[in-house]
């Protein structure tokens, strides 16, 4: 067969070539724009040889702050086609985090949000290695900035050249993007992705037992762009032609509501808080979202209780999936096989709403001090994941050793694994909570407790016992018709027919919101914390 070198620039030219009347959606700041495809591959090509002319060579890495809209996903093809590495930045990090990334990258140009500026105003003085700064905006005048040199990307691109050739000289093993990850603990660890692995998991997520991603689709990514590559969803729905929208700036569930309705959304992407949110709005009744094909959730458990919302509430199907920033990030997808079609309802929700099974191409096992795990839904073990587009270390970065072990990466998630292949997560290895030598899951007591109709959100987390090392105890957001009138009582009562009775928690702490982490997860660290203040432990 021919070696033929699987890359960027094969991508974007497919999509320049065959769908240049499909659309674009964007949100950004000041308006709600189209483009078609030609157009913006021609700004694509126009920016890749601005980022030529600034001095980018191959190998150089280009950062981006920004949110989900078109000028971003022109750095998405435009940054790779020429061998540079797109760094997406996590604009909700710390101060000391978005300097340590940017340094640790030693990113050479950096793409700015308008509105975003400020965040890289504040550390300008400690980032060594940007040479220009160049601010994405709908309005002709920069805002006065001490960055320097500053250029306006519009400008930019309209003395571009937009017939600017691609590289033809990559290698499919070369690195096209570079990602951080969140880091609950220590500092963010940066992973790098390669040509080959972007474009075999753009072709996973096209596989009708993932995503099923194709030209028919208009996709909306809700997960940030600088959240593992908005799961590599622009990637592929640039590649296959889909119609896209990009929701823009900090977009509220209402926003997210009218972009569905109106530009008839069929597939969209989101870590549960943000699920959750859209559903509260659709308690309004004044939307018709029934162009959804799929609502893909990831990044946290989704809890039974919301995909069943979705589907027999809305007649919304759901997707959940599993990944993380160092597997690109897509590892299971919780699809039925055909034979589970006709089991009852409440059984395949089950099923659904565990993590799934693994998407082909990848390998998964599940290992625990006796081996590798049995097969049977209840033996537990750390997931370990390997294939094409699982990263082999860390960018630079001494902690690769311990994650990435005889060719394996270990995920640092605790799974069972069913005889039909679907893996559940039982927690993060962090996250368990050891009662009495006993193991209980958070996320199994989470679940349950997110299925109470008047719970909106709770996490669970451990606090120290001096008779059983740990104890559970439950954090609670009520939903706001509910508020004052449901006790701990009831909670607890809720759960007893569905647990163990020591499983049940110790607590249940009422709060107005639980914190969550840059990329909208439960930050259980600052919750232990906060608890055990709370309890005075
Ligand atoms: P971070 O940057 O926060 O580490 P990642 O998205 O890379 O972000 O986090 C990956 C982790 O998120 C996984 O190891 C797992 O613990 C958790 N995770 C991802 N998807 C799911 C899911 N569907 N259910 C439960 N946990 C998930």
């Amino acid at each position: 067969m021919m070696n033929t070198q699987l890359t960027f620039p094969l991508m974007i030219q497919h999509t320049e070539k065959f769908f240049p009347k499909k659309q674009i959606i964007s949100r950004t700041q000041k308006r709600t724009q189209t483009l078609t495809y030609d157009e913006y591959v021609r700004r694509t090509r126009s920016l890749a040889s601005v980022l030529d002319r600034l001095g980018v060579e191959k190998g150089d890495r280009v950062g981006t702050i920004a949110w989900n809209h078109h000028r971003h996903l022109e750095a998405y093809f435009a940054i790779p086609s020429i061998g540079a590495i797109l760094h997406t930045i996590n604009l909700r990090l710390s101060r000391e985090h978005l300097i340590h990334i940017i340094n640790h990258a030693e990113d050479k140009v950096l793409l700015i949000d308008v509105d975003l500026l400020p965040l890289i105003e504040g550390i300008k003085d400690e980032i060594k290695t940007v040479e220009a700064f160049i601010v994405m905006t709908d309005d002709e005048e920069l805002p006065y900035s001490g960055l320097a040199p500053l250029y306006s990307y519009e400008e930019l691109l309209a003395n571009g050249d937009e017939s600017f050739s691609f590289r033809e000289d990559l290698s499919e093993d070369d690195p096209a993007g570079l990602c951080y990850t969140s880091a609950t603990t220590g500092k963010p660890k940066g992973v790098l992705y390669s040509h080959r692995g972007l474009y075999l998991h753009s072709i996973a997520l096209a596989l009708a037992d993932t995503a099923g991603l194709s030209e028919q689709d208009v996709t909306m990514p809700v997960v940030p762009m600088f959240h593992a590559n908005a799961w590599g969803i622009p990637f592929a729905a640039t590649w296959l032609g889909s119609t896209q929208v990009l929701p823009g700036p900090a977009p509220t569930p209402q926003i997210l509501a009218e972009l569905i309705e109106e530009h008839k959304v069929t597939i969209t992407a989101g870590v549960p808080t943000i699920w959750l949110g859209l559903l509260k709005e659709l308690e309004s009744g004044k939307y018709n979202l029934n162009s959804l094909r799929a609502v893909l959730c990831g990044g946290s458990a989704a809890p039974k209780g919301m995909i069943r919302t979705f589907e027999e509430t809305h007649g919304i199907p759901f997707i959940h999936a599993y990944g993380m920033t160092e597997t690109s990030p897509i590892v299971t997808a919780a699809n039925l096989k055909s034979y589970q079609g006709d089991l009852p309802y409440e059984e395949k929700l089950e099923l659904r709403s565990t993590q799934g099974r693994v998407v082909p191409g990848l390998e998964i096992k599940v290992i625990n001090d006796q081996g590798e795990a049995k097969a049977d839904g209840k033996d537990m073990g750390e997931l370990l994941v390997r294939g094409p587009w699982i990263a082999d270390s860390y960018y630079k970065d001494e902690r690769s050793k311990d994650v990435f072990v005889d060719g394996w990466l270990h995920t640092g998630d605790v799974v069972t694994i069913d005889e039909e292949g679907y893996v559940k997560i039982v927690d993060r290895t962090k996250d368990l909570i050891k009662s009495g030598g006993e193991w209980i899951s958070s996320v199994d007591l989470e679940n349950a407790l997110m299925a109470h109709p008047s719970v909106f959100e709770a996490a669970v987390v451990s606090v120290p016992h001096p008779k059983w090392q740990e104890r559970p105890v439950a954090c609670v957001v009520l939903k706001d018709a509910d508020k004052g009138r449901v006790t701990k009582d009831d909670l607890l009562e809720f759960l007893e027919p569905q647990f163990a009775k020591w499983w049940l928690p110790d607590e249940v702490i009422f709060m107005e919101e639980i914190p969550k982490t840059s990329v909208g997860k439960f930050l259980k660290m600052a919750l232990r914390e906060q608890v055990r203040k709370e309890l005075a432990l």
